[in-house]
């Protein structure tokens, strides 16, 4: 059990990357927080994990309400004893060029990403310090933290912007035995990606098929999509590696699609 005894808060946890994550570090034996704004659907991952042996819970959490973050990372810390994990992961996308987006559709997209990145930390942060036993910081970037592509300006600016996020807090954390590092995915076959698809294919004026072999694929080195269970491997080795060799990094993990 590679998590035994460990306290793992991992937001946008009701589907996609953060459920596989969840599920995964729940199976290592860690008490999963499945934080996200669609509570339900958060209570039925909890469920699930329970019913198959693991603990977990759910909160439902706004990431970009400073008031929700703060009272559910506390709640999380009083119910499980501490903090020692955080994969701050809740994100969506919204496709318009630079020229076209609104100033409300901007400030959304960076609210989500960056401030709910800085919040959840921030949460994190201060318990991992008090308790005096170090954590993890994981938070989930993209390729488009390093690449920028047509139509996607605030995501690129906001996932950018969480590397510098994630060295900073590794310079801080250090004096701590806090590590934090940032996942950088390629495309994955989430419900993100797949409302994405016809969008993106409408937009371009090109089939679902060409986009995904002549756009979304075409650099990387096979022509594959990167699954859940490869993100979820990553956070895995993330969240247990033991010292602070491994910390301040962006670990792309895209077939090839960005090498940087
Ligand atoms: P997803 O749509 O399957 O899951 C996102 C989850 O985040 C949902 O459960 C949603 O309810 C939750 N969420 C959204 N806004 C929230 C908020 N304000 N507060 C709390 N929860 C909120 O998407 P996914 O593909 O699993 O994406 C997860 C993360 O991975 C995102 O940050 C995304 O940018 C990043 N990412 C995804 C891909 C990909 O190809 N799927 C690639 C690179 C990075």
């Amino acid at each position: 059990m590679k998590l035994a005894g460990k306290v793992a808060v991992v937001t946008g946890a009701a589907s996609g990357l953060g459920a596989a994550i969840a599920r995964a570090y729940a199976a290592e034996g860690a008490r999963v927080a499945i934080a996200d704004f669609d509570a339900e659907a958060a209570e039925r991952l909890a469920a699930e994990l329970c019913a198959a042996g693991g603990e977990a819970g759910a909160v439902a959490m706004d990431v970009t309400s400073e008031l929700a973050v703060t009272q559910g990372i506390d709640a999380v810390a009083d119910a499980f004893g501490g903090i020692d994990i955080l994969v701050s992961n809740a994100g969506f996308q919204h496709l318009d060029t630079i020229a076209d987006v609104s100033f409300d559709n901007w400030k959304r997209i960076l609210a989500v990403h960056l401030d709910g990145g800085f919040l959840t930390t921030r949460a994190a942060l201060r318990h991992m310090y008090a308790q005096g036993r170090g954590g993890s910081i994981i938070l989930m970037g993209s390729i488009h933290s390093k690449e920028a592509s047509v139509s996607k300006g605030p995501y690129v600016v906001a996932k950018h912007g969480l590397l510098g996020l994630c060295r900073t807090v590794a310079k801080e954390g250090a004096a701590h035995g806090v590590r934090a590092n940032l996942i950088c995915p390629g495309f994955v076959r989430t419900p993100l990606v797949e409302k994405q698809i016809p969008e993106l294919a409408e937009r371009m004026g090109i089939s679902e098929a060409q986009l995904i072999s002549d756009v979304i694929l075409k650099t990387t080195v096979d022509g594959e999509f990167t699954t859940v269970a490869d993100i979820a491997e990553v956070a895995l080795f993330l969240a247990a590696f033991p010292s602070a060799a491994l910390t301040g990094q962006s670990i792309n993990v895209s077939h090839g699609w960005n090498m940087g």
